[in-house]
């Protein structure tokens, strides 16, 4: 049953060929026997989950039909769930009770989903290896001497592994696509207003967007069909008009224009996944898709931009870590600016505090002009790169990562190369814009997955779906299952 995608699981409940509490006990039978050498998860929530498979069973029983009724889903643990633990894996959270649903909790809940429990991550979305989390790493289902990527590491992981049937991330730079690619799973960015915010625990807030990370490209719009819509909660969600993701799937690709963007492929890419992205790319033109050469000429002040404007965001965000209200409090001190300070060292783990510094510095008088108002004036470039690209093609088509999942251990220590590997997926959110990551290939050296990205005009996530299901339903690499 753990190998079911949505769609399958959705019909064999319909059929009743098994029920939402078998489907969830075996689901769980699966997390007990591989979580011991993944770690995808940080705390499970088996009674609440068993709960909402009962009524699920209630309700297909007196004929009654939603979206996800009986479907297990995993959420990253910085979605809030009500009366159970967010720790964003932070120290400073550890023993957070949520006390509200985040909207998307709502959502899910209404839609009839099955909750399992939440996910590891890096230390509030701050990472791209899962190994910044104060709980404990999260292996590569494919090689357990890998990381999952991040910071949605354990939720990429969690589907990979087969721990879920889908699981909900977070991107703020990249955080759902590149643990995608490196997990060989799918994994939906959308556009930035797509999908509510409220409950999502702020990192950066102007590019932070929950997305679905699933088996199949099907499997994501069914789950963005719950997901997305405006919420009066969150004033940054957008009042647009919402179509029916699913209607996407059987699009015709005739025609549609891809954009290459000639800086993607340039230095630094590993050659067999540039081969892998290549190789998709001939798959795409096979389907009467027509190929033309683009240029994001901004790309190289991606990286900088982005530390800019996502740190002095989290610096904002994370002031409210104080000991105070909410979350650790210090034991140590005798006064309250001591508690403060010790709250915040003792609490917060080294990328945070590094990240909060570069946040408080760019912001500083003095430096503010020279760092983030030119930052902001970059990032306004790079929308523009992505609105001329945008006059040419209707997708772009790019890697996700210049290399395949990394060893444990081997960037942790050197915070500039882990961040160089974000470049080809924060472009995305500083445009606003969504993205997708598909498995595209195996590597031959290291045996890991391979994905190539796919991006799209602001709201157009159904020409992302519509490209997205084409190509699995004429290749087999989503359907690869790791060696565990
Ligand atoms: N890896 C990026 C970072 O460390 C992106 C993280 C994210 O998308 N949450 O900031």
């Amino acid at each position: 049953m753990h190998r079911k995608t949505i769609l399958q699981a959705k019909e064999d409940l319909l059929q009743k060929k098994y029920s939402a509490v078998e489907l969830t006990k075996a689901i769980y039978q699966r997390i007990e026997s591989v979580e011991p050498k993944v770690q995808a998860y940080v705390h499970l929530t088996q009674d609440i989950a068993l709960n909402q498979a009962q009524e699920a069973d209630q309700k297909l029983a007196a004929g009654q039909d939603a979206p996800l009724l009986g479907i297990p889903i995993a959420l990253k643990d910085l979605i809030c769930m009500q009366d159970t633990r967010t720790t964003c894996s932070s120290k400073m959270l550890d023993q957070f009770i949520a006390p509200y649903d985040a909207t998307v909790v709502s959502r899910l809940k209404k839609a009839g989903a099955v909750i399992l429990g939440k996910t590891n991550m890096d230390e509030f979305a701050m990472g791209s290896s899962t190994e910044n989390s104060w709980h404990h790493p999260t292996m590569n289902p494919w090689d357990l001497s890998r990381v999952p990527g991040g910071s949605s590491g354990g939720s990429a992981a969690a589907v990979a592994a087969q721990e879920c049937l889908a699981a909900l991330g977070s991107d703020t730079g990249g955080s759902i696509r590149q643990p995608a690619n490196f997990c060989g799973v799918t994994g939906l960015k959308p556009t930035y207003g797509r999908v509510s915010r409220f409950g999502l625990v702020a990192f950066a807030s102007s590019l932070d967007q929950i997305g679905p990370m699933t088996k199949t490209v099907a499997d994501s719009a069914l789950l963005m069909n719950v997901i997305a819509g405006n919420d009066p909660q969150d004033s940054t969600s957008a009042d647009v008009k919402l179509p029916n993701f699913m209607n996407s799937l059987e699009r015709n690709l005739s025609g549609l224009k891809m954009g290459i963007p000639k800086e993607y492929f340039t230095s630094g890419i590993d050659p067999e996944v540039e081969a892998s992205v290549q190789e998709a790319i001939k798959t795409l033109e096979s389907f009467g898709m027509k190929k033309v050469e683009i240029s994001l000429p901004h790309l190289q002040y991606s990286v900088a931009t982005y530390y800019i404007i996502a740190c002095a965001e989290a610096s904002a965000n994370l002031s409210r870590y104080d000991g105070v209200r909410y979350g650790y409090r210090s034991k140590n001190s005798d006064n309250l600016l001591e508690m403060y300070m010790n709250t915040r060292q003792e609490g917060f783990g080294e990328e945070v505090k590094r990240r909060i510094m570069l946040g408080t510095f760019v912001l500083s008088s003095g430096y503010y002009d020279a760092y983030y108002l030119k930052g902001q004036k970059v990032r306004t470039l790079i929308k523009q790169d992505f609105e001329n690209a945008f006059e040419q093609c209707d997708v772009i088509i790019a890697p996700n990562s210049p290399i395949t999942a990394f060893k444990l251990g081997e960037r942790v220590n050197d915070p500039i190369k882990m961040y160089l590997s974000d470049i080809y997926t924060i472009s995305a959110n500083l445009a606003g814009i969504p993205g997708i990551s598909i498995p595209c290939g195996i590597s031959k050296t290291n045996e890991m997955p391979i994905g190539i990205q796919l991006m799209s005009k602001h709201f157009d996530e159904e020409s992302l779906i519509a490209v997205g299901h084409q190509f699995q339903l004429n290749t087999e690499h989503h359907l690869k299952q790791p060696p565990l």
